[in-house]
C-alpha cells in the first residue's frame, strides 16, 4: 500500500512514519519499562505504546480518556450541550485538502452559537458583557471509517457576567436554524473562494478516494441525558443540537468528552474472520466486510492533519480569555513518582502527563500496572527506550526471538501492500 502509486510520487514520509509507529505500539523490543513488585520481587516488563495521531486503537483509547479526565477537572460546572456539525458532501476534500478552513467554519459557528447566547441574555434582562464558552473536537472520521471532518462542540448552556453564570433557555427550532444561518453567511466568503484543489501526492488521492465514500447518516450514537430532535439543514450543512446534559450530570458530561475525544476505531469492533476478511460493527449495527487492503486503505486515509489540533476552546474557555481564571476551576496537578534511572540514550525525555500514567491505564482498561496479583505494589527499576539494550535484555529472559504480543488484528496485515489505486 505504501509503495503504491508511484504516479502521485509515493506518500509523504508522515504517513510511513504513522504506520511505522503503530507496528511498534506496544511492542517490548522497541523499549519498555522494567518494573518490580516489592514485595515478590516478581520482575515485569511494561511495553510503551505508539502514540501515533492515526487510528491506533489503544492509543486512541487512552488519548480519550486522557481528554476527559482533563476537561472533567476544568469544565466549569454548567449544563453542557453538544451542537454537531457536518458538512456538505463537496466540502469535504477541499477540507481535507486545507483544514484551515474547517477552523474557518469552527470560529464562525462558535461566534453565532455566542451571539445568540448574547442574545438570549439581553432578551432576558440580563445587562452587561456576556460571554459563551466552548470546546470543539474536530473528528477526521465516520463511524463507518469514512474521511468525513466534522465538528462536536460542547456549549455551556448560558452566558457569564461578571463571573456568574447565567442559564439560559435551550434554543428553539427557529432559533437553531438562524444560527446556523448566521454561521453560513459568516463563512460564505471562505467557501466562495474554494476552488476544487487537485491531489498533489498518492495519500492525497487515497484522501479524496476516502472523502467521497457514501455512507449512512445519523449514525450519532444515543447517549444517557436530555435528547430531543432538534436539527437545522442548510447547503448541504446540517447542525444537530439535541444531547444536552444537566449541569449534575457530570458522567453524562464526562462521556460526550470521551465520546468527542475519541479515535476513529474500538478494537471491539474489529475482528477478523474465517475467510480472512475483517468486520468491523458500525454504531448502527451495520457491519462493514473489508479485505485487509481495504482495511488499510481506510485507516491510512484517516490519519489527521499534521500540526492541527483536534481539541480546541473558544469564547470564556479560551486560553486568552481574561475571565477563563474565574470560570474554569483550576486543576490539580497529580504527585509525581520519583523518575526512574533511564538507559538507552538521549531520547529519555518523556513529556510530563496530565495524569500520571498508570493511573490511565488503569482508567482505560480497569488494571492497575503498579499492582501486582500477589497483592504488593510494584516499582520502576529502569525504563529502557533503545532497541538494542531492549533486545538484548529480552534475550536474556529468553522472550526473544519469539514474536511480541500484537495489540489489534491488523498484525496479519502486511505493512506493504501493492494496492492499484482505483
Ligand atoms: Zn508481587
Ligand atoms: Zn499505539
Amino acid at each position: 500500500m505504501l509503495a503504491a502509486s508511484e504516479v502521485h510520487g509515493g506518500f509523504p514520509k508522515r504517513v510511513h512514519e504513522e504506520v511505522r509507529r503503530f507496528l511498534g505500539c506496544g511492542d517490548l523490543r522497541r523499549g519498555f519499562t522494567l518494573a518490580k513488585c516489592e514485595a515478590c520481587k516478581e520482575a515485569t516488563l511494561i511495553a510503551f505504546s505508539c502514540k501515533a495521531r492515526g487510528w491506533c486503537p489503544s492509543c486512541g483509547a487512552r488519548r480519550a480518556h486522557e481528554a476527559e479526565a482533563h476537561l472533567m477537572e476544568v469544565l466549569p460546572k454548567a449544563g453542557f450541550r453538544q451542537w454537531t456539525l457536518s458538512l456538505p458532501f463537496a466540502l469535504r476534500w477541499p477540507v481535507v485538502k486545507a483544514p484551515k478552513l474547517l477552523r474557518v467554519v469552527e470560529r464562525c459557528l462558535t461566534r453565532a452559537i455566542f451571539r445568540w447566547l448574547r442574545r438570549q441574555a439581553r432578551r432576558l434582562g440580563y445587562g452587561g458583557k456576556a460571554q459563551g464558552g466552548a470546546v470543539c473536537f474536530v473528528q477526521w472520521f465516520s463511524s463507518t471509517l469514512a474521511l468525513q471532518p466534522h465538528l462536536h462542540l460542547l456549549v455551556p448552556e448560558g452566558v457569564w457576567s461578571g463571573g456568574v453564570f447565567l442559564e439560559l433557555p435551550r434554543p428553539t427550532q427557529q432559533e437553531l436554524e438562524a444560527v446556523l444561518a448566521r454561521m453560513l453567511a459568516q463563512a460564505k466568503r471562505t467557501f466562495e473562494a474554494l476552488g476544487t484543489p487537485w491531489p498533489e501526492d498518492a495519500f492525497e488521492a487515497l484522501q479524496l478516494q476516502g472523502a467521497q465514500e457514501r455512507l449512512n447518516l445519523n449514525d450519532e450514537p444515543t447517549f444517557g441525558g436530555h435528547r430531543d430532535r432538534l436539527v437545522a439543514v442548510g447547503e448541504g450543512f446540517s447542525l444537530h443540537a439535541g444531547t444536552a446534559v444537566h449541569q449534575n450530570d457530570r458522567a453524562g458530561l464526562a462521556r460526550l468528552c470521551r465520546y468527542g475525544a475519541r479515535g476513529p476505531i474500538a478494537e471491539s469492533r474489529l475482528s477478523r474472520r474465517d475467510d480472512g476478511k475483517y468486520a468491523y460493527e458500525t454504531k448502527k449495527g451495520v457491519t462493514l466486510v473489508l479485505s485487509s487492503d481495504q482495511l488499510v486503505r481506510r485507516l491510512l486515509w484517516l490519519i489527521p492533519p499534521a500540526r492541527f489540533h483536534l481539541t480546541s476552546f473558544h469564547g470564556v474557555l479560551s486560553s486568552h480569555a481574561a475571565a477563563r481564571a474565574s470560570v474554569m476551576p483550576t486543576p490539580s496537578s497529580p504527585a509525581q513518582p520519583p523518575a526512574p534511572p533511564v538507559t538507552g540514550g538521549p531520547a529519555a525525555k518523556p513529556k510530563r502527563p496530565r495524569l500520571d500514567w498508570a493511573a490511565l491505564h488503569a482508567r482505560t482498561w480497569g488494571v492497575d500496572v503498579w499492582q501486582c496479583p500477589c497483592g504488593g505494589k510494584r516499582k520502576v527499576m529502569a525504563i529502557v527506550t533503545s532497541r538494542r539494550t531492549a533486545e538484548e535484555i529480552l534475550r536474556n529472559l529468553g522472550l526473544l526471538p519469539a514474536p511480541p504480543p500484537r495489540p489489534v488484528a491488523l498484525a496479519n496485515a502486511p505493512p506493504q501492500l501493492d494496492l492499484p489505486m482505483t
